[in-house]
């Protein structure tokens, strides 16, 4: 009715694991088409970036957000901006968060340069304050637009309950648009910020992967607790323990989201101490 693109399509495509069966996947570009979406059982997909979508796919609908949703108006507010910072015009939830980051250092725009190399969409960024210890989506925001089943709202992080990558948005509300609050810089000491968080990345796999498999356990390092247990290395089908990284299951081509549940499982069968998943798991 509202004109939404739907299709039946893999999942795995949509993720940076490369892994997940079919599911009916609504592209919408407006509210009005998120809303309609929004009228049946779904789920919303941002990059896909922390996510093991099961073989068989997902029984609900997957949201994406396309078009206008997925564009970016980073002009300054002049009503709200000064010498110091500004606040941006809307930036698409679909907006890939990698482009967006590299976008604002050229432009000498400060405080989002501590989340480079997050594959992930804004809206699924913001939803879950993805960051490092160099910084977090928190860290630059001035607007949040949120569509609920209620309808839409327009908050700011006062508003919210947010923390250590968690924004209180709940689950299944979707985070369409942003505007975002940035320091003046420069070019330059952004990028000397960004490749200084960026060199905590160089001992992490290249390959498909989800991220971190597991939260590390009462601040000891899940990655050390894996290695110890001689687990580097282990292959399942075509998922691997990433030799480089023990927390990291990587696809080298071909897995199945069988393959790295088994591989969890291993993982959790030889490691002492409880260990809790850093994934999404679909469904
Ligand atoms: P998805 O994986 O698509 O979805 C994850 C959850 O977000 C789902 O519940 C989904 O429904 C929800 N969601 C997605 N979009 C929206 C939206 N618009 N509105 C509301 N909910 C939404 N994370 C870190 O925090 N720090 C890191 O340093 C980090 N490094 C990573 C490195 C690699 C190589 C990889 C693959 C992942 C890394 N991650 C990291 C994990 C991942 O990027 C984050 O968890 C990110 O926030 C996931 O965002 P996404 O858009 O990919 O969401």
């Amino acid at each position: 009715r509202t004109g939404a693109r739907v299709e039946r399509l893999p999942l795995a495509r949509f993720t940076t694991l490369g892994v997940g069966g079919e599911a009916e996947v609504w592209s919408v570009a407006s509210a009005a088409q998120l809303a309609e979406a929004m009228e049946q059982p779904y789920r919303v997909l941002g990059g896909g970036s922390n996510l093991v979508i099961a073989d068989e796919g997902v029984p609900e609908r997957v949201i994406r957000l396309a078009g206008p949703l997925a564009e970016r108006d980073l002009t300054p507010d002049p009503g709200l901006s000064s010498a110091d910072e500004i606040v941006t015009g809307w930036v698409g939830g679909g907006v890939p968060l990698p482009g967006l980051i590299r976008q604002l250092q050229k432009l000498g725009l400060s405080n989002l340069e501590g989340t480079v190399g997050i594959p992930a969409q804004v809206g699924g960024a913001v939803w879950m304050n993805a960051g490092t210890r160099y910084g977090e989506m928190f860290d630059g925001l001035h607007t949040i637009e949120i569509a609920t089943p209620q309808g839409t709202v327009q908050v700011t992080p006062a508003d919210l309950a947010w923390g250590y990558r968690d924004s209180g948005i709940p689950r299944n509300h979707v985070v369409t648009r942003v505007r975002l609050k940035l320091r003046r810089s420069t070019p330059e000491d952004v990028l000397a910020k960004m490749d200084f968080a960026d060199q905590a990345r160089k001992g992490q796999p290249k390959m498909k992967t989800p991220g971190c498999a597991f939260k590390n356990p009462g601040g000891v390092s899940a990655g050390r607790l894996i290695d110890e247990a001689g687990l580097k290395g282990t292959r399942i089908g075509n998922a691997l323990i990433a030799p480089e990284h023990a927390n990291f299951i990587v696809n080298l081509g071909g897995a199945t989201a069988a393959d790295v549940h088994a591989l969890l499982d291993v993982i959790r069968g030889r490691v002492a101490v409880p260990l809790e998943l850093e994934y999404e798991l679909w469904p």
